[in-house]
């Protein structure tokens, strides 16, 4: 319990620092650069830092200007959280899964915003090949999902993005699973779609994708 609470927190940080790299993408310094609001830019203290608690805690709103913080950052904070609870963050296949989980935050960022992303962050993700359980994907399961969304990149409803992720997921999770997983993001979007006040034409996948896998992966 104390395990999965401590990894909760740990990946909301870092899906905290992902947010804060996406925001510096064009500017630099995002390794060791401190938080600042956009609106004021007056360098936060840790206290403002803490991710999820501080959104509360200041009820959304810049602690020196009170212009709103995105809620975003929350929803990124929450997915990072539950994407980093079942890691071992001793272990070298730990280390492995934590640099690939982070940059697939990362990548949902860049969608959620963009609609697309650097294609360079894909290549972090290459370090979840050695391992992978290649016994796990069974091409019975990964081939019509991966036709589907082929289908759908084609008819120019998906990025490519979309299913370079679903490869990457049945190396993590195995074929079954990372259908699950799938299956999963498709129910939130169509949940989202139905519930939000206002209905975009165009539903950026990746972010849903993310959570679909966060929750399987608890399981
Ligand atoms: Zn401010």
């Amino acid at each position: 319990m104390i395990f999965y609470l401590t990894n909760f927190l740990i990946g909301a940080c870092l899906a905290s620092h992902a947010c804060l790299i996406y925001d510096r993408f064009d500017t630099g310094g995002v390794v060791f650069a401190r938080s600042e609001c956009r609106n004021c830019h007056y360098q936060l203290s840790i206290l403002d830092e803490i991710p999820i608690l501080s959104y509360i805690l200041l009820h959304g709103r810049c602690r020196y200007c009170a212009e709103a913080i995105p809620y975003q950052l929350l929803q990124f904070e929450f997915l990072g959280g539950l994407s980093f609870m079942p890691i071992d963050f001793s272990t070298p296949n730990g280390m492995a899964y934590t640099i690939f989980i982070f940059f697939l935050l990362l990548i949902s960022i860049f969608d959620y915003h963009e609609g697309e992303f650097p294609t360079f962050l894909l290549f972090p993700l290459l370090l979840i090949v050695p391992y992978a359980d290649l016994t796990a994907i069974s091409l019975i399961n990964l081939l019509p999902i991966a036709a589907l969304l082929g289908y759908f990149i084609l008819k120019n409803q998906l990025g490519t993005g979309d299913l370079i992720v679903y490869l990457f997921f049945c190396l993590y999770l195995g074929a079954t699973r990372a259908n699950i997983a799938l299956l999963l993001a498709c129910l939130f979007a169509i949940g989202n779609y139905f519930l939000s006040q206002k209905q975009e034409a165009q539903i950026y996948f990746l972010p849903y994708i993310m959570l679909g896998f966060a929750i399987v992966n608890i399981f």
